[in-house]
């Protein structure tokens, strides 16, 4: 053995913060006020947690599953379950009751923790679950003081830490192969997808997040994760926060862009991370009420999940003096696989128009994994422009799907291919063109749909931008806008200056064919643009 070979777990992370980091802070928005306690007392919580988790029966592997929002009760959860050998299952809470009921049950999972406030889902869902067991319910009320309810046996979360074991002894005999957490995809078609993280996943994952130049997070950043701790482990976060002792501030039940706002003033918030439309929607009001809320003590706003526009890169730089991070991943990726930091030489001789056009790429491969850009003829060369489907591998990529037949599409010959494609360039800075399935086909040419989405959302009075290809006689599709208008602007603006204000960067044939206006682009259940939902209403228009 030339080197020893100790496993990286979730373990060393939480011990970790116990030993270096006792007193920094989580700061918890609860529906009742904030609340705040150190690393010392969340590790001590968690181990109270897994010593109940164990004496109901929860062991090596099996799975628990949480419905929560982002508050230090799921942080909890999330390492008391790896750290005693079990799985942390986050489900996405904004999921139809079949979609919830299918996880749960094909998750297998024994024990549900959930927030007092989504009780209504769980009364929806439980009768037709077959393997849980046990309901806890996140609360401070005591076992008296809970609701009616036909969700049984429930317990009450802070009675039966009270009462359990602070010393709980941990395994030391994990193996970082093991399974620790598990996320599924948000179903945009069919069922939702299962991937299982191992403890050497989400460590490895930790250590890429700290790198200087990807996001580089430290002990000196506080961070609140908008982005919910169902989607992707808040990609990651939660995880990465806690091995290097950074601040914490979790948003709780219901986030507005106003409630973070006000987070980011009082507890001096450093680093934040969500998708474009929360950021959209912040914009707006940084841009309402000018002055209004102190955010200078942000360096960096992690914007993922779908393509952040230029426009709204450019706007909260020149108007707001803040930085969007730009980052790219999947639940498949655990998820960040891209980030965008502009390299050195770069930033010496590039304008800021260009240094903009480089900030809306999804950057560059984090290290440790690697990538391909395929198309029919092999690998695309580095010109940033010949297009192909992005491929990863490495240690924080899945290798399948858990219990699922659509394994084997997606991972292939090792290889976990995505279904974005993508250019690179020859700096190697990959842009994210488009899904396959959104990519607009018209007269056998691609057209972008997020380019043109980009293009209209960098139009001052537009919020949101959605374009699809609606099936049409001659050209096979045509592109289709929807818009929706900043209130200030309603009733002023016509389609015909939207689209002449996009005309000048685009071929004529790119131009869409009609802008729609609309009230809100429908969203999926993180927040992106359900362009699914467009494309089902307005298939027939040429038809
Ligand atoms: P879902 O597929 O259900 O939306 P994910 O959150 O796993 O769930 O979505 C991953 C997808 O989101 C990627 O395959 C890609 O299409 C898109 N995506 C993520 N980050 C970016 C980004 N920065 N730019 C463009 N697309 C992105």
């Amino acid at each position: 053995m030339y080197m020893m070979d100790t496993p990286l777990t979730i373990t060393h992370i939480l011990r970790r913060a116990r030993n270096f980091f006792p007193n920094n802070e989580i700061v918890s928005r609860l529906a009742d006020g904030i609340f705040r306690y150190t690393y010392k007392d969340m590790y001590e919580r968690t181990l109270r947690l897994a010593s109940v988790m164990s004496e109901f029966g929860v062991s090596r592997g099996d799975k628990v599953a949480t419905l929560a929002w982002n508050d230090h009760r799921h942080l909890e959860a999330y390492f008391a379950m790896p750290v005693m050998g079990a799985i942390v299952h986050t489900v996405n809470m904004r999921l139809s009751p079949e979609h919830i009921i299918y996880i749960l049950n094909h998750a297998e999972d024994k024990v549900l923790l959930f927030d007092e406030s989504l009780l209504p889902i769980v009364e929806g869902v439980h009768e037709h679950l077959k393997t849980v067991k046990v309901f806890v319910m996140m609360t401070n009320k005591s076992s008296a003081d809970l609701p009616q309810t036909s969700v049984k046996p429930l317990y009450a979360y802070e009675e039966l830490l009270a009462g359990a074991d602070p010393n709980f002894p941990l395994p030391d005999d994990l193996s970082e192969n093991d399974p620790c957490g598990m996320c599924y995809t948000s179903a945009t078609t069919g069922n939702p997808k299962g991937v299982i993280y191992t403890h050497r996943a989400l460590f490895l994952h930790s250590m890429a997040s700290g790198l200087a130049d990807s996001l580089a997070l430290s002990e000196s950043d506080v961070v609140l994760p908008f982005v919910p701790m169902f989607h992707v482990n808040a990609w990651g976060i939660p995880y990465s926060c806690t091995m290097y002792g950074s601040k914490q501030v979790l948003p709780g039940p219901v986030p507005t862009p106003q409630t973070l706002l006000e987070l980011y003033e009082q507890e001096k918030v450093t680093v934040s991370a969500g998708v474009p439309t929360i950021w959209l929607g912040m914009l707006q009001i940084l841009d309402q009420f000018p002055g209004k809320y102190d955010t200078s003590s942000i360096r960096g706003l992690i914007s993922g999940g779908a393509a952040a526009p230029r426009g709204m890169i450019k706007a909260f730089k020149e108007r707001h003096n803040l930085t969007i991070l730009h980052a790219y991943g999947m639940t498949e990726t655990t998820p960040l696989a891209l980030a965008s930091r502009l390299k050195p030489h770069l930033e010496k001789k590039l304008t800021d128009d260009e240094k903009l056009d480089y900030a809306a790429t999804q950057g560059l491969l984090v290290p440790g994994l690697e990538m391909k850009i395929v198309n029919e003829q092999g690998e695309v060369p580095w010109d940033g422009k010949t297009m192909g489907e992005l491929w990863f591998r490495g240690p924080w990529i899945a290798g399948e799907y858990y219990k699922d037949e659509r394994t084997k599409g997606t991972f292939v010959d090792g290889w976990l291919h995505t279904g974005d494609v993508a250019t690179i360039n020859e700096e190697g800075y990959v842009r994210i063109v488009d899904r396959t399935k959104d990519l607009v086909k018209s007269g056998g040419e691609w057209i972008s749909s997020v380019d043109l989405e980009n293009a209209l959302m960098a139009h001052p009075a537009v919020l949101e931008a959605a374009v699809i290809g609606v099936p049409h006689p001659k050209w096979q599709e045509r592109p289709l806008a929807f818009v929706v208008i900043k209130e200030a602007q309603k009733g002023k603006i016509t389609k015909e200056e939207i689209l002449e204000f996009i005309t000048p960067q685009f071929a004529k044939w790119w131009i869409p064919d009609d802008v729609l206006f609309i009230d809100s682009i429908p969203k999926t259940t993180v927040g992106k643009f359900l362009k699914r939902s467009l494309r089902e209403d307005y298939q027939n228009l040429y038809n």
